[in-house]
């Protein structure tokens, strides 16, 4: 049986880091803590996301932060899929456009993605969010993956959230994600279900993050 009481996030992202730690809190008492924490460096583990494959870069990025701070180190590797782009944006979700001047990166994806499904008609807007998790603990990999389906707005709306939430309406609901907020985001998105499907996984290998 392996016990941990810190596991490090490799993310820079201070809304991955609330979501998780509101998630992690449901299935453990484990401390969740920022990798700039633990790491000088820790802008850079992003550097490591060299592939088009979530899972790569999901393993790449988890296995780094654990040879530099030697935690047990969390990764996720996400991204927003839509089916009249052929999966575009995919693993490259995050530098899908380049920001105009003023613009963050955030608001620039997001009216690029609007711009090219001007011409899409609404049954054909459907795009799902996939999270691809890698824990690294004591020399142990483990994996988890979690999707939530959904449809692509025609304008941004609601002011939670980060990324593509304010034009992702989750299946079964009329409200982006940036609407419907942190509480209800939390109990639909692709990154709870990734969670929880490591949080089996975990237990299945007698695998606890509890605190000591
Ligand atoms: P990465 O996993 O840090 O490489 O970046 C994933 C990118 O996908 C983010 O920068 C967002 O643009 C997008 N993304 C991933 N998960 C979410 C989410 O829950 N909401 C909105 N956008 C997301």
């Amino acid at each position: 049986m392996r016990n941990a009481s810190v596991l490090v996030l490799a993310s820079t992202n201070r809304h991955k880091f609330e979501e998780f730690k509101m998630l992690f809190k449901k299935h453990s008492d484990i401390q969740l803590a920022p990798a700039n924490e633990y790491i000088r460096n820790s802008d850079k583990l992003s550097l490591v996301e060299t592939s088009d494959h979530y899972y790569d870069n999901a393993i790449a990025k988890a296995r780094a932060c654990n040879q530099g701070c030697h935690y047990p180190s969390l990764a996720d590797d996400s991204g927003l899929e839509v089916d009249a782009l052929q999966g575009r944006p995919g693993a490259r979700s995050h530098r899908f456009a380049i920001p105009k001047a003023g613009q963050t990166q955030d608001q620039a994806n997001n009216l690029k993605l609007l711009e090219e499904l001007k011409g899409i008609q609404d049954e054909k807007r459907t795009a799902r969010f996939v999270c691809h998790l890698a824990l690294v603990i004591e020399g142990v990999l483990v994996h988890s993956v979690g999707m939530m389906e959904g449809r692509i707005t025609r304008e941004l709306k609601g002011d939670d959230g980060f990324g593509y939430d304010p034009i992702f309406i989750p299946t079964g609901y009329t409200q982006t994600l940036a609407e419907l907020g942190l509480e209800v985001k939390n109990k639909i998105s692709h990154r709870s279900l990734a969670v929880a499907h490591l949080m089996e996984d975990l237990k299945r290998q007698n695998i606890i993050l509890a605190k000591p």
